[in-house]
């Protein structure tokens, strides 16, 4: 079998300006990054239009860690809807070099269904991660130069401070450092540390932001830490807002590269599923929306994070309002949720897929709570077993669902033209009417029960100490009307990775509190959140390797 990016270099790949005037852009309006990437600028971002486009969310049951194939199928359904005649771009989040090199691979897609040029998008790409770290450290530099200083200083207390120095890359030795060491000319020593880039509060706010006003002031508003005194200390106290603006001038533009199939494809911004809302811009999904009748986007991690997160703070942030869901499943995962050990992920068994189907069945109910009749796209492997299959489909269908063999990894839009046909039908029956899980007017806790409940299916939630004095700081600080944004392990319903399938009978912890006060959410912390990982012991990067034309191999 040849491998993703071999499939993506032998396909054939058109001048960016060929898929600018499929949306009627000219070529004096990208702003081109050589021949296959371009920029959008903001102008062609028209309310009017995206009223009347559509907006599908692909979304997942819960994954094991491979992933179940969200990006795949959103990419294969893209081309499916063009091949029916539904004009479609596919908007989407930007790889980073973290999983690129260590473990997990890019984020292009696989197989038949990739946007291209793989290369460029999983590495430096239009430089929009670059910028986003420079403008998050040039606010470190501003903290410690305002510490330093004497005549200027805010009396910052160093051990107050919640702002951490990124870098885009897995490196488990910046976790924990010290910093300002050397001398008096160099700094006070504080402890500091580093983030990798899509956990920067930056990404968040780059993702969150309708325009320039906007972004500087959700910048503005990056809470720093506290005073001697104890008063609170934001961005703006450091007049950064604008300098930080100034460096995001080019990375507010989305980015326009392509599927194999010669389709619109947007790619923009990257922030993490866990900490963050783990989907690509606003903007991004606002320009798609401007620019073909129908956008598919994806959202990190499975259902219960990110589809809650995308419809509950994305999409009430933005004002959009999805007229579809698909909703990936794989055999292989209802296999694992239902009790199959690692080793026969790949082996059919009736049995546990019938056990395994209780998780799936959770997160068509919890997409229903929504106001949206999800479409289960069943993403193909060799391995499925026809029964398994019919058990799938049977069972959705009793659920009012239609469960679809989705062949987008082996066969491209070809073998998505079922799934594309069932989501037109789904938007233009007119039956899906969004409506969001809780009001942000609600108490922290209420709008935290809710999800608990409703989503997870949550007896309760209980609050260490810890938690109940972040709490208190969130209502002192004025942030109590902002959305929730989980930070949960993607492998349970439930706080506890072990508990697979649909777990009954328990209740969630709240350790502590953390919030984005600029892109606007708090964060309730359920577990032990990676904010900067590590790599394992066999990188992905051993396996790379470039050629003397400059041919690279071995990324995937
Ligand atoms: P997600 O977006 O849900 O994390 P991806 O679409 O990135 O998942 O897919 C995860 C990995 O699985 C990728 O390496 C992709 O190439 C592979 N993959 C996805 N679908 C299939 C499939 N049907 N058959 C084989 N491999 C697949
Ligand atoms: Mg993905």
């Amino acid at each position: 079998m040849k491998s993703d990016i071999e499939i993506a270099q032998e396909s054939e790949i058109r001048h960016i300006k060929t898929i600018a005037e499929k949306l009627n852009i000219a070529e004096d309006d990208i702003e081109m990054y050589g021949k296959y990437k371009a920029k959008l600028p903001l102008k062609f971002i028209d309310e009017n239009k995206i009223k009347k486009h559509h907006l599908v969310l692909v979304t997942a049951m819960s994954p094991t860690p491979a992933g179940e194939g969200k990006t795949t199928t959103s990419i294969g359904l893209t081309e499916g809807l063009n091949k029916i005649g539904a004009q479609t771009t596919v908007v989407l989040r930007e790889p980073s070099l973290g999983p690129v090199f260590g473990i997990k691979g890019g984020a292009a897609g696989g197989g038949y269904a990739q946007v291209i040029p793989m290369e460029d998008i999983n590495l430096h790409f239009t430089g929009d991660f670059s910028a986003i770290e420079k403008a998050n450290n040039l606010l470190s530099a501003l903290i410690d130069n305002n510490i330093h200083s004497k005549s200027k200083n805010l009396g910052i207390d160093p051990r107050t401070i919640a702002w951490k120095r990124v870098m885009d890359m897995n490196d488990r030795a910046l976790r924990d450092i010290t910093i300002g060491l050397g001398g008096t000319a160099n700094g006070i020593p504080r402890q500091d540390g580093f983030n990798i880039t899509p956990a920067s509060e930056v990404m968040a706010i780059l993702c969150m932001s309708e325009n320039f006003e906007d972004l500087k002031t959700r910048l503005g508003n990056i809470y720093v830490g506290q005073t001697f005194d104890k008063q609170p200390i934001y961005a703006r106290d450091l007049k950064a807002e604008n300098a930080m603006a100034i460096l995001l001038k080019d990375a507010v533009k989305p980015n326009l590269v392509q599927t194999m199939e010669g389709n619109p494809a947007i790619i923009h911004g990257g922030p993490f599923a866990n900490i963050a809302q783990g989907t690509n811009t606003i903007l991004a999904t606002k320009m798609g929306l401007s620019l073909t009748d129908y956008v598919v986007t994806e959202a990190g991690f499975g259902a219960d994070l990110g589809a809650e997160k995308f419809l509950d703070i994305k999409c009430v942030s933005g004002g959009l309002k999805p007229e579809a869901v698909v909703l990936v499943a794989t055999i292989r995962a209802l296999r694992h949720h239902g009790g199959a050990s690692k080793d026969a992920y790949n082996t059919p068994d009736l049995e546990k897929v019938k056990a395994g189907f209780e998780n799936l069945k959770k997160h068509i109910e919890n997409i229903k709570k929504f106001g949206l009749n999800p479409v289960v796209a069943i993403n193909a492997f060799p391995t499925d077993s026809e029964e398994e299959i019919n058990l799938v489909q049977e069972r959705c269908a009793t659920l009012g669902v239609k469960a679809i063999l989705a062949h987008g990894f082996s066969k491209g839009g070809d073998g998505m033209i079922e799934l594309a046909e069932a989501v037109v039908e789904e938007v233009s029956s007119g039956a899906n009417q969004f409506t969001p899980l809780y009001n942000w007017e609600l108490p922290i806790k209420e709008k935290i029960d809710k999800i608990a409940k409703e989503i997870y299916g949550a007896d309760g939630v209980d609050y260490t100490k810890q938690a109940l004095k972040g709490l208190a700081q969130l209502n002192a600080l004025g942030l109590d009307k902002l959305p929730i944004c989980m930070a949960k392990t993607q492998k349970s319903f439930s706080d506890d990775d072990s508990l697979i399938g649909r777990p009954k009978d328990f209740r969630i912890t709240v350790r502590e509190f953390e919030f984005a006060a600029g892109a606007g959410f708090v964060i309730p912390i359920l577990g032990n959140m990676m904010r900067m990982p590590g790599l394992p012991t066999t990188p992905a990067s051993e396996n790379m390797f470039i050629d003397n034309n400059g041919k690279i191999s071995g990324l995937s």
